[in-house]
């Protein structure tokens, strides 16, 4: 299985000084990658290869999708919104080397793998808090996990009707 194969960038062998390719990162990708917060997704990735001045390429992704991750309140999945373009600069060195914008390939190599590149750029579109919207969460997990539905918890807070106290006095003390 060489689900991530397609994703290795043959820098050396550029025929051209612009290239494109397109992926597109989907439940395979997501369950290879692994260890993380992604359960499945679809997003189509647009990836322009730019040949610069010194033997540096300037890579451009254009990130276009949903992904499917756990819903912080009810824990059923929920989708999340894919949209954005990032840039990785990078340039021959001695050895491999990430170092932020800079990524260093060994030159007698040539090659870039950028599966991980493009999972980091998804899990960085994803939000912090990540919880259905208003009403969205599986009602019945809800239950399960314990939260109080709207209704239920005006009743709770509702002020004790005084007489029912005087009552429940009378009921006491016999
Ligand atoms: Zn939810």
């Amino acid at each position: 299985m060489d689900t991530l194969g397609i994703y290795r960038i043959d820098l050396k062998g550029l025929r051209s000084e612009v290239e494109t390719r397109r992926f597109v990162a989907d439940d395979d990708f997501f369950a290879v990658v692994g260890n993380t917060d992604i359960h499945a997704g679809n997003v189509v990735v647009d990836l322009t290869v730019r040949k610069a001045a010194g033997d540096t390429f300037l890579l451009t992704f254009v990130l276009r999708g949903t992904v499917t991750v756990t819903c912080d309140r009810c824990l059923e999945d929920m989708d999340c919104d894919i949209e954005a373009e990032r840039e990785l600069n990078v340039a021959f060195g001695d050895v491999y080397a990430d170092e932020g914008d800079w990524v260093k390939v060994p030159a007698d190599d040539g090659c870039l793998n950028v599966a991980w590149h493009v999972y980091e750029f998804i899990a960085l579109e994803l939000p912090l808090q990540r919880v259905h919207g208003d009403g969205e969460c599986d009602p019945e997990m809800m239950e399960i996990l314990g939260y109080h539905t709207a209704g239920a918890e005006e009743k709770s807070e509702a002020p004790t009707d005084p007489r029912w106290n005087e009552l429940k006095k009378i009921i006491d003390n016999n």
